[in-house]
This record gives C-alpha cells, structure tokens and sequence, in this order.
C-alpha cells in the first residue's frame, strides 16, 4: 500500500512531501479517492459536489477524480528543480515565503538581505526541511558596488542564476508631496528601483549568456493606482512598472522572460516598516478587512511560483492580485 500511495502523489515532485504521504494513514486520503478499495463518490452528505464546483465536475461525477488543484494531465507546468533562484529582501515577507516555495520545488538558493542573522536561520530550516542547498548573502540592494560585483563572488555551485526575484524594498511614510522627508526619498529610490535595476544589470547578462533565466520583479498596486500620501512610493513601483516594460523589448529575442507582480495588501513587515516600528499604526492597516482579510506573503509567493512554471512559450507580464476584499488601491471593505 505505501508503494501505492508514494506513487499517486508522485505529481508532488518531492521528496519530503512524498515521505510524509507514504506514511499518511489511508484515512488521510481525500474522501473518495481512487484506491481501488474505496468506494467511488458515494452519495453521502459529507462529500457532494461541493457549492464551488464547476458544471464539468457536477456533470458526471462517477468515474473521474478531480485532481489535487494545480495538478493537470491536460497541461504541464514546467519544473524549476535544479535551478538557481537569487531572492533578494528574503530576510522577512514575501522574499522569505517565495524562498521556502522554491526550495520546495528543488530549487538552489542565493537569499540575500541586510539581516544575515535572519537569511541563515532561513537556509538551514530550508535545509533541514527540503534539503536545500542555500548561499545567503548580506546585501543591501541600494550599494550598487556590491551588486555589481555579487556574481563573480558566488560560489561555484550558485553561479548559475537562472532566477532573480528582484523583492526588497518597500515604503517609508505617508507623507504628502509637500513634506517628503528626503531621506526617506533617497531610501525608496534607491532600494525600490536602483536596486532592482542594479540586480538585473548584475545578473540578466548570464542568463542571456546562457539561454536560460527569468526575472521576477515585485511591483504593486501602487505602480498602477497612484494615491496621495504615497506620492513617492507610487512613483518607485510605477518605475518599475516602465522598467520591467521596456526590459521585456531588450530581451524578447532572448529565451529569457521578465514579470511583474503588483500585489494589493499583503501583511507582511511592510506596514511596521512604514510606520518606522509603530505597530498600532500598522495594525490598524488591516484592521476589519473582510473575506479572508489582507494576502498573505505565501500568496504572492505562489503568483511568482506560477509566473515561474510556465512552459518556455509562455511569459507572464504582469500579475495584479488583489485581497477578496479590496477594489482599488485605497477601496477596502471592512467589518
Ligand atoms: P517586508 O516584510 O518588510 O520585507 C521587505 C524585505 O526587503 C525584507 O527582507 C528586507 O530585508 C528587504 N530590504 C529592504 N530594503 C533592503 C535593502 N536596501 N537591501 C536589501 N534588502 C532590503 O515587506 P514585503 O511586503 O515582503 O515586501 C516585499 C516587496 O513587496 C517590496 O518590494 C514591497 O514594496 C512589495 N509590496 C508589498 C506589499 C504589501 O502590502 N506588503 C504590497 C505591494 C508590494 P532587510 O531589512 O533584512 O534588508
């Protein structure tokens, strides 16, 4: 039965995964799983075609089993296992849950931020976890030198960046555009749109160089939707919008693909970071949000790991993703 179970949830790809199922009890299975010993979709309350079911699964429910979500026998995603993925602001958010999805998938991993204490706590969880091989690098995006000169100084085994998922960064203050604080100007600029222009320029020509790579940069709705009190970090996201554009012309007769992701309101660090550590502030930022209430960091995490697993015809440009409950960048419905 273990050889069995080990090979119906082979689709997972990982090892671990397959571990832990092939010593889940049978009772763990979802109900009405072909086993071969149970029996198919019986009427019973618990296990109609539940209310979110499409009209091809209500329609004949008695021979097929809907697989798990995400997996096809109709269309293949493309494995990123094998693969060196650079993660920078992986430290906290959204870096750090794209980090844990990617070692899930057998990616390598160069995680990169200016807390190492943290980056090393991650790599050796990613490692106990998944196995996963991680160079952490104590980097600030904004010192280009730096950037510039990463590539060369990765060891051998993480030379190979065919991934760059340009994260850090973030906003400082609400301030109008009659009191910017200039110093919190300087700190959006240079992190939110120097440093992701500075990691492409570091990392782009390897991948064209060799025929593989794909960079993932994390825009916002604030890219698109331009609000007042956010004046500055609008136009940084908006930066990157235009960047990741016209990037996507100077490589188009490459194999290599450039995304954006522009998330609405995740709760991450962002808010704290904003209000410079006032978390009451920051708190009340997703205080009430109704439906689920704001994304979480494993969400966008997941829109990139889509991005990412695309066959090589397809190259996702933008993903704008919002909570349930939000319409615009300032539209939120709350309890
Ligand atoms: P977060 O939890 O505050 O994470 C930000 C990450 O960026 C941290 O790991 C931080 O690490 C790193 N970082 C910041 N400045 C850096 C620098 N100069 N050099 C290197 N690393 C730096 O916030 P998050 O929500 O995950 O943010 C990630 C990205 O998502 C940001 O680009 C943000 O603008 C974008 N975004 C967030 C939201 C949201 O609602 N949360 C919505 C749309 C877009 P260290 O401090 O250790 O360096």
């Amino acid at each position: 039965m273990s050889l069995l179970l080990a090979r119906t949830f082979s689709f997972l790809g990982s090892t671990q995964s397959t571990r832990t199922l092939r010593l889940a009890p049978l009772t763990a299975l979802p109900r009405g799983h072909h086993l071969g010993t149970t029996r198919r979709h019986p009427s019973t309350a618990s296990n109609r075609v539940p209310p979110f079911a499409t009209r091809a699964m209500a329609s004949d429910t008695s021979t097929h089993v809907p697989p798990a979500p995400g997996v096809s026998k109709l269309y293949a995603a493309e494995p990123v296992a094998g693969r060196c993925a650079l993660i920078t602001g992986a430290s906290s958010g959204i870096g750090q849950a794209t980090a844990e999805r990617l070692a899930e998938l057998g990616c390598r991993l160069v995680v990169a931020a200016r807390r190492k204490d943290r980056l090393d706590a991650l790599a050796e969880k990613l490692a106990k976890d998944f196995g996963t091989k991680v160079h952490c690098v104590a980097l600030d995006v904004t010192d280009v030198d730096a950037v510039m000169s990463l590539p060369s100084q990765l060891p051998d085994d993480f030379k190979d960046v065919s991934i760059l998922v340009n994260n850090a960064g973030g906003a400082l203050g609400t301030a109008k555009c009659t009191e910017n604080n200039m110093d919190d100007v300087s700190v959006m600029l240079d992190a939110n749109v120097k440093g992701v222009i500075a990691c492409t320029r570091a990392f782009s020509p390897g991948m064209v160089e060799r025929g593989c790579g794909h960079v993932v940069n994390i825009s916002s709705i604030a890219g698109v939707e331009w609000y007042g009190g956010g004046s500055v970090y609008c136009a940084t996201k908006a930066a990157i919008n235009a960047f990741t554009y016209a990037s996507r012309k100077d490589l188009h007769d490459t194999p290599c693909k450039i995304t954006s992701v522009s998330p609405g309101f995740v709760n991450t660090e962002f808010a704290t970071v904003r209000f410079k550590g006032d978390t009451t502030k920051a708190e009340n930022v997703y205080a009430g949000m109704k439906y689920g209430g704001p994304l979480i960091a494993e969400d966008i995490a997941d829109n990139i790991v889509y991005a990412l697993t695309r066959p090589g015809r397809v190259q996702v440009c933008d993903v704008l993703v919002y909570p349930t409950c939000q319409a615009s960048a300032k539209e939120i419905a709350r309890e």
